[in-house]
Order: structure tokens, then sequence, then C-alpha cells
């Protein structure tokens, strides 16, 4: 009998990764032939392990913090939405060998608040907090979904500024610091930066949320994040974490490997019963 196909995810740190068992989930849906593992891969050998990952058979590959623009550099060519983002989270080996480079957050990401949550986003003011390599691969699906205006807020100015600039080509956008929120307020606001994961919260003013807005941190854990908590204590009328879009970028880069789409529904289900259980 065939080895399973294999799979990886590499981050740095990696511990707290729910790729292995949503690919797990996948694969037992699907019952597609399959090894997903996780590995703490540091940046600086990163090439190397992917290089020698590949060498040893391994079919494809998720990069996630902090190595995204490194993965964006080693991929031989790429799809468009990963050229423009020059980020990637999904390598693919293809047959004649070369390295694909795609990048499945924004799809994730635009597919959670669209389709799990019914959000429309036309038309509207949207605030994006955080100017990494998630907002990077969400810039340019947000403006797909033709907003108003997109406002990119940073703790360092000068990176949202810049990402404006460089995403200025695909719909109305501006860069700035949190301090020069002002009084505009928002439809939805979504928390990119990497606050949570220190249990902070980005200063925001007062007001800043509309009536019946909605927040949405990418950031997830077992417990709600400050962002969220802030979201439901600022009356949004949804304020969740980024579990489903974690599960729907999952889903993408299974498509991308091996060619069928999984269920996401049923996976964010049992990821919510799991954390449920362990509260
Ligand atoms: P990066 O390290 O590339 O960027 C971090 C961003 O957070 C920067 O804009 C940084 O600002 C800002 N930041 C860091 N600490 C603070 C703080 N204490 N207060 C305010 N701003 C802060 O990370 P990523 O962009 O890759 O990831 C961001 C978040 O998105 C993480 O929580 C990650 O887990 C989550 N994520 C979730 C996904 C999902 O599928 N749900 C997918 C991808 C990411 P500055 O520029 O000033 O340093």
């Amino acid at each position: 009998m065939q080895p399973p196909d294999r799979y990886a995810v590499f981050g740095h740190p990696i511990g707290h990764s729910k790729s292995p068992r949503i690919h797990a989930l996948f694969a037992e849906q699907t019952g597609e032939q399959l090894s997903y593992t996780a590995q703490d891969v540091p940046p600086e050998t990163f090439e190397t392990c992917v290089r020698d990952f590949f060498a040893q058979g391994g079919k494809g590959l998720n990069c996630t913090v902090p190595l995204k623009e490194l993965a964006w550099r080693i991929a031989d060519y790429r799809s468009e939405r990963a050229e423009h983002s020059k980020a990637v989270n999904t390598l693919a080996l293809r047959p004649d060998g070369m390295i694909y480079g795609d990048n499945t957050d924004g799809i994730g990401l635009i597919r959670d608040l669209t389709v799990n949550l019914k959000l429309s986003l036309n038309n509207r003011r949207i605030l994006l907090l955080g100017a990494g390599g998630a907002s990077r691969g969400i810039i340019g699906p947000l403006l797909e979904q033709r907003p108003s205006h997109l406002t990119i807020a940073n703790r360092t100015p000068e990176k949202a500024a810049q990402l404006a600039e460089e995403f200025c080509d695909l719909g109305p956008i501006s860069g700035c610091g949190f301090f020069d929120l002002g009084t505009e307020s928002f439809d939805l606001i979504l928390n990119a930066t990497a606050a949570s994961l220190a249990g902070e919260l980005p200063n925001l003013p007062k007001n800043i949320l509309r009536p019946r807005g909605c927040c949405y941190d990418l950031a997830y854990g077992m417990e709600p994040t400050p962002f969220v908590r802030w979201g439901e204590e600022a009356g949004a009328d949804i304020s969740v974490d980024g579990i489903g879009m974690l599960v729907e970028q999952a889903a993408e880069a299974f498509f991308i490997w091996r060619g069928m789409r999984p269920e996401t529904r049923p996976v964010i289900d049992v990821l919510n019963r799991e954390r449920r259980g362990s509260r």
C-alpha cells in the first residue's frame, strides 16, 4: 500500500496551530489518504526545511507567522492574488518539480464574512487594524467586495500608509495611525494586529463602531479575544474571532493540493464544540 501523501504547516512558534486537526477532519470527511503535521521552523532555516520537505516526497505546505513573506520568495511561480499581496501561506509541489505559491487568507476571510456570517461588504466603511502579513493577504479581496472605503490603521502609521499606497489601484483606501482615527465611524472593524495574542487591544476612540456594526478578530483562541469582548461591549451586531477564516483558508489550501473542496461548516462546528468543551 502507498504511504499517505504528506503535508505540513511551518511556523515559529507553531504549538498553538489548529491546522493539523482541521486537515485531519477534511481527510476524514473526503476519504483522502494524507498526513498533516506541524513543524516549528524559524526563519533562518526555512528555505532548507522547505527544500528538504519536498525532496523527501512532501506534497504541500502551509506557512504561517513569520514565514509568509519568505514563502513568497521561495515559490517558483505564484497566483495573481499571492503576487499582489507579496505573502504566501500555501506552497504546492507541482509534477514538474516547480513550487507553486498561493495566498488563501483573503478568500478564507471573505467566505467567512459573506457566506458563514452573511455580511455584505458592498458600500460599507471598513476599518482594518494592523499592517502585517495577514493584512497584506486580505486587502485585495476586501476591496474586490467594493466597500465605500477601506481605512488601514496601524501602530506604526508609516506601514499603513505604505500598504494603502501599494493597493490604491484596487479601490478607495487610506492608511493612518490609531491616534489619527478621530471621529469617523465604521460598519465593520477587522482586527489583524497581533495584539490579541498578547492579551492586548489597540486603543480605539469611542463611538468608532456604527450602530448595527460588526467586529471581527482574525486572531482566535480558546476564550473570546479582548477585541471580540470590546466589540460586544461596543454593541456590535456580530463580534467574532477568526476560527471560521482559519477553516476556510485551510479548505482552499486543501482544494489547491487535492482538487476538492471540503465542507467547512461541520469542521467549524467541531472546533467550536471542542473549545466550548474545554472551558
Ligand atoms: P504580523 O507579525 O505580520 O503583523 C502584526 C501586526 O500587529 C502589525 O501591524 C503590528 O504593528 C501589530 N501589532 C503587534 N502587536 C501589537 C500591539 N500590542 N498593539 C497594536 N498593534 C500590534 O502578523 P500577521 O499579520 O501575520 O498576523 C496578525 C494576526 O492575524 C495574528 O493574530 C494571527 O494569528 C492572525 N491571523 C489569523 C488567520 C486566520 O486564519 N484566522 C490568518 C492569518 C493571520 P507594527 O507594524 O506597528 O509592528
